[in-house]
């Protein structure tokens, strides 16, 4: 005979039975289902029958722990017992939304959150996008300190420049009334205008201009290789281009005249105008 007397006990342990309650099942007493798993003696026939049921399992599985089954008289699959699910133990489905790109593991409906990265989404668990969001809001408030400091330095370097460069003109030059210092004047007040735009509005106008530069390598446009494939790219790529292009020359020529207003009015070269005169 197999080792039916580990199976047994293997199958009764899996099930959640006592050595008891296998035999109250069985109709025999508890000392003799203890004596088939020692392999002391040997169930019957009809109790080989009735743990087949029991256990939803074939009696080729009960002695010796494999199955076999027949496809046909040529092809015989044998499994191990490992392999084999034990249909007792309850199995639970879970229903799966997806798998969290981050940590690949299964997410639940309601358990995940669907983040819009470019054209494509992507399914981030709870905690992932936790972790996200605040890496992001890390990186958006380092860079929204980069972008003031750099307009702070820019407006200062525009403004020095502007000042020494009027000082040269007006004072040594005597070229008070030229136009060449008033176009000195537009470019230290526009780098006053860009600090103050900088401080005010932050990553405003750098987002146009990085939407811009985006346009021409923005990933994932599908286009078929044919005329209307090139003309479809043509439109959504250049046209893009253009259009943030044009809005960059809008928004410039603004500031240009927001900043030849500030120059009429509070640009330090007017206050040294009046004080000349
Ligand atoms: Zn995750």
């Amino acid at each position: 005979m197999g080792n039916y007397a580990t199976i047994i006990s293997e199958l009764r342990k899996k099930a959640g039975l006592t050595q008891s309650e296998l035999g109250e099942k069985l109709n025999v007493t508890p000392q003799a289902v203890s004596k088939w798993e020692n392999g002391l003696s040997e169930p019957d026939v009809e109790t080989f029958k009735k743990m087949s049921k029991l256990f939803n399992v074939s009696l080729d599985y009960l002695l010796n722990g494999k199955e076999e089954i027949s496809l046909n008289q040529d092809d015989i699959l044998t499994f191990d017992k490992d392999e084999l699910i034990v249909v007792n133990e309850p199995t639970l489905h879970k229903i799966i939304s997806g798998y969290c790109v981050k940590c690949k593991e299964p997410v639940a409906p309601g358990e995940y959150e669907v983040v819009s990265n470019g054209l494509t989404q992507e399914i981030y668990c709870k905690e992932c996008n936790r972790v996200r969001k605040e890496r992001q809001r890390k990186i958006e408030a380092e860079n929204r300190s980069k972008e003031i400091k750099s307009g702070i330095f820019w407006g200062i370097v525009s403004l020095v420049i502007s000042l020494v460069l009027g000082f040269v003109l007006i004072k040594i030059f005597g070229l008070e009334n030229d136009a060449i210092s008033w176009i000195v004047y537009g470019v230290g007040s526009y780098g006053l205008g860009a600090m103050v735009c900088m401080l005010i509005w932050g990553t405003w106008l750098f987002d146009i201009f990085e939407f811009f530069i985006r346009s021409f390598q923005m990933p994932g446009v599908i286009f078929t290789l044919d005329i209307d494939g090139l003309i479809f790219l043509i439109v959504v790529k250049i046209g893009l281009a253009l259009l943030s292009g044009l809005l960059s020359l809008v928004i410039g020529l603004i500031g240009v005249i927001i900043c030849s207003a500030i120059a009429t009015v509070g640009f330090p070269f007017t206050l040294i105008h009046e004080l000349k005169n």
